[in-house]
């Protein structure tokens, strides 16, 4: 019992077969991959070259400094767009890292136009993607602002996108029926903007979205968390395979012979007959976002509660349905899984612990924690 950190173990072939299973259902539109926030904690650099090994040919990073450093990790023929802001003053190393930014206000549009003209460069050696705003109000140009643009017959010839792209906002509530304005509203606008430029490409699905059905896949599909074992069918039976699995090790054992306070806070009283085992790791490897509250585990194929309050580097968990334990010796390692398949999957933490999956799986960033990939 001697590792003193958890193993992450990430799946990369499942990863590449959700992006085939998603690309196989949306077989008419090009299917991108969202690989933002470290793809979701997994690791962008073992990451974006396996999907581009399998094929995929658009990658969507949210900063500056991610899009640069994906750049680097897929091949020359793929398209990496921006999706967060371009700083000011950073146009050039957009440009020269072959980086397509999305613009998504009028103020970025009209900046990156007059930076590409002062700077010497036109629509085709430097390309921008325009987003827009079709119910979300996060972020992208107002529907007007784009029908402006639209009816600028120059100016949209200048600026010559080469994606068009808005967002859902609730593709996850299959049955609201915002989802089916916004595809209007998209198509409106999206329609028209392809007639004048025939070659645009037009995207408005995410990994939900693209589930909600062939009228919502457009040109191109940007799948992130069905990529990563999400359940992107609502309310179905997920054709995503599990990504990631979470084991921590136990620290030590106890068998106690009277009751006993555990953790921070006294909470938890544990009482005699109780065992009780304490693993490496606690909040600051983002275990209250993966446990949640009542959380549990496996250990040896049994299910085990967290007894008392979350610490910053270790967990308490009452392990004395573990009927093997005694067979566990100083030398081997015992682990409590807390992320893996069935009702450890990030789709049953999710429902568990009212907290966004997304959070779930892009806190294990955060974690300690020693990383192994599977293979492709
Ligand atoms: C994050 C993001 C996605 C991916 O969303 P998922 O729900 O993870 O599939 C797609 N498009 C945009 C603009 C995003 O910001």
């Amino acid at each position: 019992m001697n590792e003193n950190t958890g193993t992450l173990t990430i799946n990369l072939a499942a990863i590449v077969a959700n992006w085939r299973t998603v690309a196989a259902y949306a077989d008419s539109s090009v299917t991108s991959a969202v690989v933002k926030a470290d793809a979701y904690g997994m690791g962008v650099e073992q990451v974006a070259p396996a999907l581009y090994r399998a094929g995929c040919r658009h990658f969507f990073f949210a900063t500056l400094s991610e899009a640069v450093a994906g750049r680097s990790l897929v091949g020359a023929d793929a398209q990496c767009y921006l999706l967060g802001c371009v700083p000011g003053g950073s146009e050039a190393d957009v440009v020269r890292h072959r980086l397509v930014p999305v613009l998504s206000s009028l103020v970025a549009v009209n900046r990156w136009l007059a930076w590409r003209a002062g700077a010497g460069f036109d629509a085709s050696s430097a390309p921008a993607a325009v987003k827009f705003d079709t119910g979300m109000t996060r972020s992208g140009l107002a529907v007007a602002e784009l029908q402006h643009l639209l009816g600028d017959a120059e100016r949209w010839a200048e600026l010559s996108p080469v994606l068009l792209m808005s967002h859902l906002a609730v593709a996850d509530e299959a049955s609201n029926p915002q989802n089916r304005r916004q595809r209007d509203a998209f198509f409106a606008l999206g329609t028209l903007a392809k007639r004048l430029q025939p070659d645009l490409l037009l995207s408005l699905a995410n990994s939900c979205g693209t589930y909600l059905g062939r009228d919502y896949h457009a040109d191109l599909v940007r799948p992130g968390a069905a990529l990563y074992g999400f359940n992107p069918v609502v309310g179905g039976e997920s054709p995503m395979l599990p990504v990631v699995r979470l084991s921590l090790p136990v620290m030590s054992l106890r068998a106690l012979t009277q009751p006993s306070q555990v953790g921070y806070g006294a909470e938890y009283t544990a009482l005699p007959g109780q065992v009780l085992a304490v693993v490496a790791g606690g909040y600051a490897d983002g275990l209250h976002r993966i446990l949640g509250r009542e959380g549990y585990g496996y250990c040896l194929g049994v299910k085990v509660p967290v007894v008392g309050r979350i610490s910053m580097d270790s967990t308490v968990f009452d392990v004395t349905a573990v009927t093997d334990l005694h067979e566990i010796d100083g030398r081997q390692t015992l682990n409590i899984d807390v992320l893996g398949e069935g009702d450890l999957s990030v789709d049953a933490l999710t429902r568990r612990n009212q907290a966004l999956g997304y959070e779930v799986l892009t806190c294990v960033r955060s974690g300690r924690y020693r990383r192994i990939y599977q293979g492709e």
